[in-house]
C-alpha cells in the first residue's frame, strides 16, 4: 500500500522498527518567543513541584521519608545525606518524572514486565481514532509531520525552476488542492485505463486488440505499476560493489497471502476488499452488476496468485543464500515467456539485453506463474491488470475515491481517516524523502550528540569483542573471522548526511523531477515517479553508492546493512525517549546502547552471519561452528514462539533475527553499562523513583516499546512483520537476559525468569 517510488527500498536492510517513522525535532537552533520562555519556566517549576510532591509521597510509602525533613516541600535543596544518595539535578528530575509517569507499581514486574513499565504510558496516551497503532514511534512521527506541514505551507525561499525546495512544496500543494483534484474527477485514471488497453467492466475492452505483454509494459512504463512480479535494483549479494536487478513475487492487494484463504462468507477483510473494489469500479463508471463481477473475478485470480506465492516465513524470504538465483534475461524468457522482459527491465537498466544477469528469488514461483497465466482467460488477466492500476492511483483522485480508501483502511487496519494534510505530508515523504528531510533538518536538528553516541558505540563494540572471545560454540578460526567482521563494521552515518545541507547537491539530486504546478496532483505524481526512475537508471550503472542512506534521517529508526557492513543511526532516533543528553547513564545504555547492540547483532544474526566483513554473501564459518550456531538460533525461535498477544501467536521463525537482535542488544547494552559503572562508580538514584539504576535500566528499555496496536493491525503484523509485537519486545528480551534475573530476583520458572536461557553472544 506504499506510494513510494522505491517499493522495496528497505527489504535488504534490517531496520530497527517496522514502520518508517518520524520523530520530534530538537529545539536547538530555534528562537523562543518571550511568551514561550515564560510558559516554559512556569511549566518547568510546575514539573519540579509535581516531582517533589510525588517524591515525598513515594518515599513516604516506602518508609524512607526520614531522609527528607518535612520542611522540604518548599525547598529544592536536600540535606547532605540525601544529596549523596540521590541525583537532584534538573536532568535527573526530568528523567525521574518520565519513568514515574510510565510505571504501574501494582503490577508484578516478575509477571508482566511490559505492563509494569508501560501501564502509565498506555493510560496517558490513548490511541487516536486515525491510528492503527500508537507508540513512541508513531507519536514522534505525528509530531514531526505537524512540523513538516508548517514547513511545506510556507512559500519556497528558492524559486528557480531547479530548486528542490520549490518542487517539494509544489508536490505538497498539489496534493492539498482538493478543489482542483475534485474538478478533474476520475478523468486521469480513465485515460490511463484506456491507454493500457481498455476495461471490460466499463465496456471499453477489445479482446482482439489487447495483448498481455503490451498492457504489462504500458502499465510499468507510463504509470509505474508493477504487475505479477516485483522488480527492484540492489547491490549484488556476491559482488556488493555492483548493482543488479532483483525479481521477486509481487506483493498482493491484501498484503499477505493468508487473508485470501479465509472463509469468504465470514471474513470481514475479504468483504471489505471486495467492497473497496466494487466502489472504485462504480466510481469509474461501472454498473453495480459489472462492478461486482469485477471484484469477484479479480479476487479469485489474486487468490490463485496467493496460492503460488511463498509465505512471509518461507526460507526464500529469510535466507539470502536460498534466494540468490542468478540467471540471465534469456533464462527469464524461458521461465515466464508471457512478459517482454527486455522491455520492462529497461526501466531499471537502459542497456539490458538477453545476456544481462538478474537475481530471481524463487524460480518455482515464476514457473507456476507462467502456468497460471496460460490457464487463465485473457479477460480475467486484463481485469487483474486494470485493478493493479486502479489500486495504485485511485488514491490520487477526488474525495469519493479518498473516502472509499478510508473505509477500506478502517476495515483492514481498524483505524479511522487521517486528515488530508497528514496524508499529503506522508505522500511527499514517500516521493521526495531526501528533499523533505533536507528542509526539516535545517530547521530542527543539530549534530551535538554525535560524540557521545560514538563513544557508546565503541563501548558496545568492546563488549561484543569480549563476548566473541568467550563463545563456547564458536571455534578459533570462526572467532577470528567474526572479530574481523566486527572490526570492519562502519558507523560514521549518525544523524543526517551533510549533503542534505547543500542546495546545489539537493537540486542535482532532484534535477529529473519535473514538478511544475500546484494544481495538477495526478500529473505531479507521475512526474515524481518518472524522476525517481531516471535517478535509479543513472545509479544503476555506477558502482554501488556507499554514501547512500537507505532511510530518511527524519525517520525514527536505525538500521544495519549487511552489504555495506554498516550501521546507521538516523537523527530521528536520537531523540527522547530513545536518547537525550540529560538521560542517566542507565537510561542511555538501556535505549541507545541497546539499539547499537541490536544493530551490531544483525551482522551476526541468522541472515547477517552469511555475509562476510566486506559485505559479500560468503561463508566464513567452519561447519561445526555453523551447526552449533544454528542450534542456538533455533532456541530463540522456539522461545519467542511461546508468546501470544491478544490471541495471536508470535511466529518465532519469521521474527527470529529481530528477537535475537533485541535480546543480544539488551545483553550487551547492560554489560556495557556495568563496565561503565565499574570505571566510574555507581550512579546516584533518581529522586522519588526508589529503584536501583540497574532496575531503571530494564524499565527504561521496556518503556521504549510502550504502545497500543489495534487488533486488525496486529493481525497483519503477526503475519508479515519481522518484528514481534510491542508487548513481546518489551519483555521477551529482558526475560532472556541474566542481568534482569539478578536485578529483579524473580523466582526461576516465573514468566520473566524462564528456566532456559538461549545461549548466544
Ligand atoms: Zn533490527
Amino acid at each position: 500500500m506504499s506510494e513510494s517510488p522505491h517499493e522495496n527500498a528497505n527489504e535488504m536492510e534490517m531496520d530497527f522498527n517496522s514502520k518508517t517513522n518520524l520523530t520530534e525535532p530538537k529545539q536547538e537552533g530555534r528562537r523562543w518567543t518571550s511568551r514561550e520562555k515564560c510558559l516554559g519556566f512556569v511549566l518547568f517549576f510546575c514539573a519540579v513541584a509535581v516531582v517533589l510532591l510525588v517524591l515525598i509521597l513515594v518515599l513516604g510509602v516506602y518508609g524512607l521519608v526520614h531522609i527528607f525533613p518535612s520542611s522540604l516541600t518548599s525547598q529544592t535543596t536536600l540535606p547532605p545525606r540525601a544529596a549523596s544518595l540521590y541525583c537532584m539535578t534538573q536532568e535527573c528530575i526530568k528523567s525521574a518524572d518520565a519513568i514515574l509517569s510510565n510505571i504501574n507499581v501494582s503490577v508484578d514486574p516478575c509477571e508482566d514486565f511490559f505492563r509494569f513499565s508501560c501501564d502509565g504510558w498506555l493510560k496517558k496516551n490513548p490511541i487516536p481514532d486515525s491510528q492503527s497503532s500508537w507508540n513512541n514511534f508513531n507519536l514522534f512521527d505525528k509530531k514531526i509531520k505537524s512540523k513538516n506541514k508548517e514547513i511545506l505551507q510556507k512559500p519556497s525561499e528558492r524559486n528557480s525552476s531547479e530548486s528542490f525546495e520549490r518542487k517539494v512544496k509544489l508536490l505538497y500543494l498539489s496534493c492539498m488542492d482538493t478543489n482542483a483534484i475534485d474538478r478533474v474527477g476520475a478523468k486521469p485514471l480513465l485515460e490511463a485505463i484506456s491507454k493500457a488497453g481498455g476495461w471490460k467492466t466499463i465496456g471499453t475492452w477489445d479482446q482482439s486488440n489487447w495483448s498481455l505483454r503490451d498492457s504489462v509494459t504500458t502499465l510499468l512504463y507510463d504509470y509505474f505499476v508493477q504487475s505479477f512480479v516485483g522488480i527492484s535494483m540492489k547491490a549484488d549479494d556476491k559482488s556488493p560493489d555492483v548493482n543488479i536487478i532483483m525479481i521477486n513475487q509481487k506483493r498482493l492487494g491484501m498484503r499477505d497471502r493468508e487473508y485470501y484463504f479465509e472463509n469468504e462468507t465470514e471474513s470481514k477483510f475479504i468483504k471489505g476488499y471486495k467492497t473497496y473494489m466494487t466502489t472504485l469500479a462504480e466510481l469509474l463508471g461501472a454498473t453495480k452488476e459489472n462492478a461486482t463481477d469485477f471484484a469477484n473475478e479479480v479476487f479469485d485470480f489474486e487468490r490463485e496468485l496467493a496460492n503460488i506465492s511463498f509465505p512471509s516465513d518461507a526460507p526464500e524470504n529469510l535466507d539470502p543464500s536460498l534466494r540468490y538465483n542468478k540467471i540471465t534475461v534469456e533464462d527469464l524468457h524461458s521461465l515466464l515467456p508471457q512478459i517482454n522482459w527486455t522491455q520492462i527491465l529497461a526501466t531499471i537498466d537502459v542497456e539490458v539485453d538477453r545476456r544481462t544477469a538478474v537475481i530471481v528469488f524463487n524460480k518455482e514461483y515464476m514457473t507456476k506463474l507462467s502456468a497460471l497465466i496460460d490457464r487463465t482467460d485473457s479477460s480475467i488477466l486484463s481485469q487483474y491488470l486494470v485493478w493493479a492500476l486502479v489500486q495504485k492511483h485511485a488514491v490520487t483522485l477526488s474525495k469519493e475515491f479518498e473516502k472509499a480508501r478510508d473505509e477500506f483502511r478502517r476495515t483492514f487496519y481498524g483505524a479511522g481517516p487521517k486528515e488530508r494534510w497528514e496524508k499529503c505530508v506522508t505522500y511527499v515523504g514517500n516521493m521526495m524523502g531526501d528533499g523533505l528531510s533536507s528542509l526539516y533538518i535545517r530547521k530542527h536538528f543539530s549534530k551535538e550528540s554525535k560524540e557521545e553516541i560514538i563513544d557508546m558505540i565503541k563501548d558496545i563494540l568492546q563488549v561484543y569483542e569480549e563476548r566473541i572471545d568467550q563463545l563456547t560454540f564458536m571455534d578459533d578460526p570462526t572467532k577470528k573471522n567474526a572479530k574481523a567482521k566486527l572490526e570492519a563494521i562502519q558507523y560514521k552515518k549518525i544523524g543526517f548526511p551533510d549533503f542534505m545541507l547543500n542546495d546545489t547537491h539537493m537540486d542535482l539530486r532532484y534535477r529529473q523531477y519535473e514538478i511544475k504546478c500546484s494544481d495538477c496532483h495526478f500529473q505531479n505524481k507521475i512526474d515524481a515517479f518518472r524522476g525517481a526512475r531516471a535517478y535509479q537508471q543513472e545509479e544503476f550503472k555506477k558502482p554501488v553508492d556507499k554514501e547512500k542512506w537507505f532511510l530518511k534521517p527524519i525517520d525514527v529508526n536505525a538500521y544495519y546493512s549487511s552489504k555495506h557492513n554498516e550501521m546507521v543511526f538516523l537523527a530521528g532516533i536520537l531523540q527522547p525517549p530513545f536518547y537525550a543528553p540529560y538521560f542517566t547513564r542507565a537510561m542511555k545504555y538501556a535505549s541507545i546502547g541497546m539499539i547499537v547492540g541490536h544493530e551490531i547483532t544483525h551482522a551476526f544474526d541468522k541472515r547477517g552471519s552469511q555475509y562476510d566483513k566486506d559485505g559479500k554473501l560468503q561463508n566464513w564459518w567452519t561447519n561445526e561452528s555453523r551447526k552449533a550456531y544454528e542450534e542456538a538460533t533455533e532456541c530463540f525461535s522456539t522461545y519467542f514462539s511461546k508468546y501470544e498477544v491478544s490471541g495471536f501467536q508470535v511466529n518465532g521463525e519469521l521474527t527470529v533475527t529481530e528477537n535475537t537482535a533485541d535480546t543480544v542488544g539488551l545483553r550487551v547494552g547492560y554489560a556495557a553499562y556495568k563496565t561503565w559503572v565499574s570505571r566510574n562508580g555507581p550512579e546516584k538514584m533518581l529522586p522519588g523513583v526508589n529503584r536501583t539504576p540497574e532496575e531503571l535500566f530494564f524499565i527504561a528499555n521496556s518503556a521504549l516499546w510502550c504502545g497500543h496496536t489495534r487488533l486488525e493491525r496486529l493481525k497483519l503484523s503477526i503475519l508479515s512483520s519481522v518484528h514481534a509485537p510491542l508487548a513481546v519486545r518489551g519483555q521477551g528480551p529482558a526475560s532472556q537476559t541474566q542481568g534482569f534475573a539478578e536485578t529483579y530476583k524473580c523466582g526461576l520458572g516465573s514468566p520473566m525468569t524462564p528456566a532456559k536461557i538461549c545461549k548466544i553472544f
